[in-house]
């Protein structure tokens, strides 16, 4: 019975490590590159823009947002926070989108 446990714990640990190694997959996938920001040391590289429904973080391959587990393209977030960086006010963003 003590075995048996021990090898259960043993295959939770595996699957665990395992999910780890495919969320970190997951997250490099998410990182959208920008032509118009050099993110590569940027200053704000790790800096982190909340929203209501996500959180957007500056990485050296570009950003990354959480609202969406698969997107295929950068979100509105993502767009916010580079038109931010680019010196453009939430206003005009609003009036544009
Ligand atoms: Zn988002």
């Amino acid at each position: 019975m003590q075995k048996l446990f021990k090898l259960q714990v043993n295959l939770i640990k595996k699957i665990m490590s395992l999910q780890n190694t495919i969320s970190n997959l997951e997250v490099r996938k998410l990182i959208f590159s920008t032509s118009l920001i050099d993110t590569q040391d940027h200053w704000a590289v790790g800096t982190e823009w909340q929203y209501a429904k996500g959180t957007v973080k500056m990485h050296n391959e570009g950003f990354s947002c959480s609202c969406k587990k698969k997107p295929r393209k950068a979100c509105s977030h993502i767009r916010n926070v580079k038109l931010r960086m680019y010196g453009t006010f939430d206003q005009y963003y609003k009036d544009a989108a």
